[in-house]
């Protein structure tokens, strides 16, 4: 099957073609028309699966149907990988004019503060300064966000990011937002954060 055939708007597909991606890898052929139905999704996936874009394209489908700032936010474990999902985000909505903002610890926070001021479509960060920012950064708030992604969900939790993860849901709305969990292994800890953080989601495996 073909991205088209799995329901990506043209504009979309030919940013994959840009890329290099003929066909959908495993995961995003199970991923995609679920996440197109509005499904909460659990992914059993590694890295080198193709997973970010497997949820950078709905998301960002998503997006364009409805563009917001602020629209989602994607939670990563370290800042290599933050700074790597959003790259895709950027190459992938390069034809929609995608804004993100990469979040991290042991970067400045002002300019981040700055960043988030102008309002980008797209947040990828890492929990600890993303809750430094949202008690901290005035006039920043995630009340409207559409989409939470918790990337490498088991090395999240693995750094002890679980308190933070909790406090940051309490702040997030649970109406109106999707979900996706992606993680390479199904722990109870993972378990929990999941039952925690989804809405009758489906799981995907490859
Ligand atoms: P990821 O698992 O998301 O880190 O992706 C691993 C690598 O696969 C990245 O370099 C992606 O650019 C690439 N990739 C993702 N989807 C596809 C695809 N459908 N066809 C070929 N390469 C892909």
């Amino acid at each position: 099957k073909s991205f088209q055939e799995l329901g990506i708007i043209d504009s979309l597909c030919d940013a994959c073609t840009a890329l290099g991606y003929k066909v959908p890898t495993p995961i995003q052929r199970e991923s995609i028309p679920l996440a197109l139905q509005g499904r909460d999704l659990i992914g059993l996936a590694e890295t080198g699966s193709g997973k970010t874009a497997a949820f950078a394209l709905p998301i960002l489908q998503a997006l364009m149907e409805k563009p917001q700032p602020l629209f989602g936010l994607i939670m990563a474990p370290t800042r290599e990988l933050a700074y790597q999902i959003a790259q895709a985000f950027d190459a992938l909505g390069s034809l929609i004019s995608v804004r993100t903002a990469v979040i991290v610890g042991g970067m400045d926070m002002v300019p981040q503060a700055i960043a988030l001021g102008k309002k980008p479509h797209i947040v990828v960060a890492t929990p600890g300064r993303l809750l430094d920012h949202l008690e901290n950064t005035k006039g920043f708030s995630l009340r409207h966000l559409k989409y939470l992604v918790m990337d490498e969900a088991d090395r999240l939790l693995d750094l002890d990011f679980g308190p933070i993860l909790d406090k940051i849901l309490k702040v997030l709305p649970r109406e109106q937002r999707r979900t996706y969990l992606f993680s390479a292994t199904m722990t109870s800890k993972v378990e929990s954060l999941q039952r925690a953080s989804l809405q009758n989601p489906l799981r995907v495996s490859v």
